[in-house]
């Protein structure tokens, strides 16, 4: 299949006449990636069994992982539920337009191919303005998971998308770099306690000002026991991975000690590690941020890529898929990285980080 590729020359100021040929794609049942204020989405009509079909076969997607269904306005997504919450009233009027999914009993006009078979639907309202105003003029929920064959990193530039779907999809449409780089945060609401099933950019302090208490599934705090699983189907795959083997090392357990010491060990301990591979022979990449970037210079053959400045999260948040695609370019054998604190943002940084090291963490 051929890809047409349209670019978005001024975000902030779209034509309408931009996009009518990749709405109409998508009211006729075709695929169109496109940018969203956290990832790339790969989107097709979720209302449209055909189209999910088409998304999991181009993604390689598990077909019991479900789609998020995306909306332009609130009128819409009374449509896709047969009831809204108490505690859903009040995410959607304080985070939508946002980085913040929620999951709702479902209405019967949500076919099971878009929930994976579940009797909820998970619900967004992106406050980007390409995708807000594609999926007002395509007028149909669009479903979009994130427009990358599954278990790569999730596509925060055209460039991936391009690099993993050109060929199996209708159309890309290049709005440049998203903003936050993470996918959304997703909140279970259809129970009796808000549960959050994935950490993203609208974070659990956040959260917790809104609701008060509110549950984190344990899926996200750690690998699951055998026979467990996670409430979002799609955080038990090994997902986010580059191709090298990611070792993450975390700060020692000496609480006594200073902030700044349980870094510099954890620096000491990455740089000691990527020491001793490079020594057996391997292509080792090294995950630094600004500040620490000098601290490797002198590990012969290490590739270096800054994750950004320790001391932003959206900026490490921003880059994480940014390197670890670059390390698969560049033929990494095996990554080490640096981690992060995991408060506000930090959570979300560390959820994808474990998850893409497969949970290989080594303490400092
Ligand atoms: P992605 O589309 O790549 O951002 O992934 C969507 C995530 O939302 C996956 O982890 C899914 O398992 C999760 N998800 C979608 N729908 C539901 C639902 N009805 N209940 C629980 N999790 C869901
Ligand atoms: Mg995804």
């Amino acid at each position: 299949m051929d890809t047409k590729e349209i670019v978005i020359k001024d975000r902030e100021h779209i034509e309408d006449s931009e996009l009518l040929e990749a709405a109409r794609i998508l009211r006729e049942g075709g695929l169109v990636a496109f940018p969203t204020e956290t990832v790339y989405g790969l989107g097709g009509n979720a209302l449209d069994e055909k189209a999910s079909e088409k998304i999991y076969a181009a993604k390689g997607r598990p077909s019991d992982n479900p789609l998020i269904a995306h909306v332009s306005c609130l009128e819409e997504v009374g449509p896709l539920v047969s009831r809204v919450p108490e505690a859903g009233r009040k995410l959607m009027e304080a985070f939508w337009p946002g980085p913040l999914t929620l999951i709702f009993p479902k209405s019967s006009q949500v076919p099971y191919a878009t929930t994976g078979g579940l009797e909820t639907v998970a619900v967004r309202m992106p406050d980007d303005p390409v995708a807000s105003r594609l999926i007002a003029l395509a007028g149909v929920p669009v479903a979009a998971p994130s427009a990358n064959t599954s278990g790569r990193p999730s596509p925060t530039t055209a460039g991936h998308v391009r690099d993993d779907l050109s060929g199996k999809i209708d159309m890309i449409i290049d709005g440049g770099p998203v903003g936050i780089g993470l996918e959304s945060t997703i909140v279970d609401v259809s129970g009796p306690v808000p549960t959050v099933l994935r950490p993203g950019a609208i974070t659990m302090e956040m959260l917790e000002d809104i609701l008060g208490e509110v549950a984190i599934d344990p899926a996200i705090l750690g690998p699951m026991a055998e026979g467990e699983r996670p409430k979002a189907p799609g955080m038990k795959y090994k997902h986010y991975a580059p191709k090298a083997e990611l070792t993450l090392v975390e700060p020692g357990t000496d609480w006594d000690a200073a902030e700044t010491a349980r870094e510099a060990a954890m620096i000491a301990k990455v740089r000691q590690l990527a020491l001793e591979a490079a020594g057996e022979g391997r292509r080792v990449g090294i995950i630094c941020t600004d500040e620490s970037r000098a601290c490797y210079e002198d590990v012969p053959g290490a590739m270096l890529q800054s994750i950004g400045s320790r001391r932003s999260q959206s900026s490490v948040a921003h880059n994480l898929y940014q390197v670890l695609r670059e390390f698969d370019d560049l033929g990494a054998e095996c990554i080490f990285s640096e981690s992060f604190p995991k408060d506000h943002l930090g959570q979300a940084i560390m959820n994808r980080l474990s998850k893409a090291a497969g949970y290989h963490i080594i303490k400092a």
